[in-house]
């Protein structure tokens, strides 16, 4: 897998990682000598193993998904009848079914009518749902339970978690990567980086005794991003604008956030923003930071002079827009008020999107329950992004500003099997983003839409 600047972690294969697990217990146990019958006992079990160990192989190095229209990229256009070929987790072959030839031991999946683009990325989710809250102490099939109903029914085979327990999440990640668990691959930026924690979280923290220090000095800083890059942390998260009630926001001093980035980038990891208003979104590009997570409720609308400063910063945007429909449905704000706060995140995405900005997919999921990505989708929609401009927010577009182009975010040859069936077209519907059938991350398939015999 090729380095990019973000030293991210290298997914194993989980197929032949199993496999390799059982041969080995398979020559461990054998014992040398024995009787006629202890010899039939074992040339049994050598058999099984063996079916075992071919069915595992067919099922996870080789996959085919035929007659496909295929989006290999948001710029590309499509593959109207196309077949994918996967072995060894990655992209082995795509091109017309006419001219794709299944080899006999392949998995075949028949896509015909479906549409096949790669693996999305939500590049804003926590850890913190109360399901994932004590990895080490929580059965598989719970865990499982929660990692499909969050990420693998959306499409997600990547995601960036921005603050959870850092212990925890690298515990299920440890899970997810042995193949024990199914789910996405996980990057995390572990415990935020925040002069004070903002009011909304108190509670929670408290309620569940997790406890994340108040970072006051640059020196304070340097030692957690350190900590976190030792750890296995992938990013840092500051909160330049925290929202402590009644409109008011502790804004962190430019020289901690600058401290934090500059530490973070040596540690070859990108930093975000939580900003909250202006001034976090000013000590954001001061210090510079790489990503806002969010769109800013507490702005005047974006000039063109304001997203100019933005795109001179190089600053992707995570719009998170679902978060604020949930916000004002928590605060019991007016449908009129709710509106018009949505209208608010639309018009700042639109601002930013029509300027050509780097837009990434991202949802705040693990702080909200609304896991369905329709609204998310719609509501990109509405601020004026085409599909390729959706699709490329979820693929392309984390890819290049994560420095993994090379691997992931297309379908190409050589590139990580991390791939999503829908059931119809975005480009007709971007709400179909959300209708997805399969997932398939490494080449393994993590969800399918339970459904009907006949589907399969
Ligand atoms: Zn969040």
């Amino acid at each position: 897998m090729p380095q990019g600047l973000y030293s991210l972690p290298v997914v194993p294969v989980r197929g032949r990682r199993r496999v390799a697990e059982r041969s080995h217990q398979l020559f461990e146990t054998i014992p040398l000598a024995g009787s006629y019958i202890t010899h039939m006992r074992i040339r049994l079990a050598l058999l099984l193993s063996l079916l075992l160990i071919a069915s595992t192989i067919a099922n996870t190095s080789d996959l085919a998904l035929t007659g496909a229209k295929v989006y290999t990229s948001p710029t590309e256009p499509p593959i109207e009848n196309g077949s994918i070929l996967i072995h060894d987790g990655r992209i082995f072959s795509l091109g017309p079914s006419s001219t794709s030839k299944v080899p006999g031991a392949a998995r075949v999946i028949d896509c015909k009518g479906l549409v096949v683009t790669a693996g999305f990325w939500n590049n804003h989710v926590h850890i913190f749902t109360p399901a994932l809250l004590q990895v080490p102490d929580s059965g598989a099939n719970k865990l499982d339970q929660e990692l499909e109903t969050m990420f693998n029914k959306w499409g997600f085979t990547t995601v960036f978690d921005l603050s959870s327990a850092l212990d925890n999440t690298l515990a299920l990640r440890r899970r997810i990567e042995s193949g024990e668990l199914r789910g996405p691959r996980i990057l995390t930026v572990g415990e935020p980086i925040w002069t004070i924690e903002p009011v909304y979280v108190r509670d929670f923290l408290e309620q569940n005794h997790i406890r994340i220090t108040h970072t006051e000095t640059p020196e304070q800083a340097i030692a957690l991003v350190r900590d976190h890059a030792a750890k296995g942390a992938n990013g840092i998260k500051l909160f330049t604008g925290s929202y402590q009630g009644q409109g008011k926001v502790a804004v962190m001093p430019v020289a901690v956030a600058k401290a934090a980035v500059e530490e973070a980038h040596r540690c070859q990891m990108p930093v975000f923003a939580h900003p909250q208003n202006v001034d976090g979104v000013n000590v954001a590009i001061a210090s510079g930071v790489d990503v806002l997570a969010h769109t800013v409720p507490q702005s005047p609308p974006w000039t063109s002079e304001f997203v100019a400063r933005l795109q001179s910063a190089n600053m992707g945007l995570i719009p998170t827009l679902t978060l604020f429909d949930f916000e004002a449905r928590k605060g019991k704000e007016s449908d009129t008020e709710r509106q018009a706060w949505l209208a608010q995140m639309v018009e700042e995405l639109r601002a930013y999107s029509q300027a050509d900005g780097d837009v990434l997919f991202g949802t705040d999921i693990g702080y909200t329950n609304h896991y369905d990505t329709t609204l998310e989708f719609t509501l990109m929609s509405q601020a004026g992004m085409s599909f390729q401009q959706i699709l490329a927010a979820l693929t392309t577009n984390p890819a290049r500003k994560f420095r993994e182009a090379d691997s992931t975010g297309r379908i190409a040859k050589g590139m990580n099997a991390d791939l999503v069936v829908l059931s119809t077209d975005p480009a007709q519907d971007v709400r179909a983003f959300a209708d997805v059938r399969y997932t398939i991350r490494n080449g393994n398939i993590i969800y399918v839409r339970p459904s009907p015999s006949s589907w399969q």
